[in-house]
């Protein structure tokens, strides 16, 4: 066997312990005389298996009560429409910070369905930072967006919106799919996280939603049954078939976070990977990272040597050196190393070797 370090975006490297662990269990899971891939959802076994994975979740996640969590189809994306689907009324406005493609992408999908007040934008700088959040136009929004960690330009938000620039009574809605589970936050501070599992939770094809209870129930008619949260939860996210071998396997991802000493065990490794990353880069006289420091992201970083040439190069021979998918977004060019829970730090040190040996040959 031979695996590489995969710095991929996402779909992204996932732990091997549980991928050895599926693999054993790939054709016969427990007695059952068949595979998860093959069982009933509705068979006890397969609840069984369900059931843990929702509960390890909100035990990683400490999600408080009066939260439900959903385990969904359709991605990040789709819930870009639902969350204004679920809502927005007719004639509703909603708060959203511009800053990167995917809060973009959120914000393509709310027009549809409301008015949108752009409550901060980075897009002047290229995304390089984390807007502040203009309160002027808040009065009356039913939400607040945002994205916690913005994979493709490489930021976070380094704290949530201060409570004097937003009001209580305006729920926080947050895009955490690409630094959900990586950095302890406090649930109770938003009505809604949502997150596509690929980045951070398990494979793609799941997506997990948690919306605290009173912002259940208020969904415009229009709202396509297996977008509605309330009926999703009241369902138990069965209103269809869910995405049962991803649950499965998020489910074997969960246990090894849960081995590395959960959130905050594996967050103390995500600030040393970066730190020793960023500090590589700082270093470095042919590497440069453009974004604030204080909003750089522990889980995508980018870097490129300023030479489009050069970073090609530096992607064809990195991945001959077994350091894979580093080559950045279309949209930002350079490198990018996606660095989520799954990557070793053994992976990062292997990088910064690598870089420095790069530069010694193409000063
Ligand atoms: C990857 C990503 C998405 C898109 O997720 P899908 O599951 O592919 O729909 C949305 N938002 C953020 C922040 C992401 O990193």
């Amino acid at each position: 066997m031979s695996r590489v370090y995969n710095f991929a975006p996402g779909p992204a490297a996932l732990p091997l312990p549980a991928l050895e662990r599926a693999a054993k269990e790939l054709v016969e899971f427990g007695g059952a005389g068949m595979s998860v891939m093959e069982m009933s959802h509705r068979s006890k076994m397969y609840l069984e298996i369900f059931d843990r994975v929702k509960s390890r979740f909100n035990q990683l996640m400490g999600v408080p009560d009066g939260y439900t969590t959903l385990l969904l189809q359709g991605g990040a994306t789709q819930q870009f429409a639902a969350v204004p689907l679920n809502l927005l009324g007719e004639g509703d406005s909603a708060a959203y910070v511009d800053s990167g493609n995917f809060a973009h992408g959120a914000i393509s999908e709310a027009k549809k369905y409301g008015a949108v007040v752009i409550a901060g934008d980075g897009s002047a700088d290229k995304y390089t930072y984390i807007p502040n959040v203009d309160a002027s136009g808040l009065a009356g929004c039913k939400y607040l967006h945002i994205t916690t960690n913005n994979t493709v330009y490489g930021t976070r938000w380094p704290a949530l919106p201060s409570k004097e620039s937003v009001p209580e009574s305006i729920p926080l809605v947050a895009d955490m799919s690409s630094n959900i589970l990586s950095e302890t936050y406090d649930v109770s501070q938003f009505g809604v996280i949502y997150a596509g599992a690929q980045k951070n939770i398990g494979p793609a094809g799941l997506t997990v939603v948690i919306v605290r209870n009173d912002l259940l129930g208020s969904a415009r008619k229009s709202c396509p049954k297996v977008m509605n949260w309330k009926l999703q939860a009241d369902n138990d996210s069965m209103l269809n078939t869910p995405p049962c071998y991803a649950i499965y396997m998020a489910g074997l991802c969960l246990d090894w976070l849960d081995e590395q000493g959960g959130v905050k065990g594996i967050e103390s490794v995500n600030v040393e990977k970066a730190r020793l990353l960023y500090e590589a880069i700082d270093e470095s006289r042919l590497f440069g990272n453009p974004v604030k420091p204080v909003d750089r992201s522990r889980m995508n970083v980018v870097f490129t040597t300023g030479s489009a040439d050069k970073d090609d190069a530096f992607c064809k021979s990195a991945a001959k050196a077994g350091l894979v998918n580093l080559k950045g977004h279309r949209v930002v060019g350079g490198m990018r190393a996606s660095i989520y829970n799954a990557m070793p730090i053994e992976g990062v040190k292997s990088l910064i070797e690598f870089m420095r040996r790069f530069e010694k040959d193409n000063p």
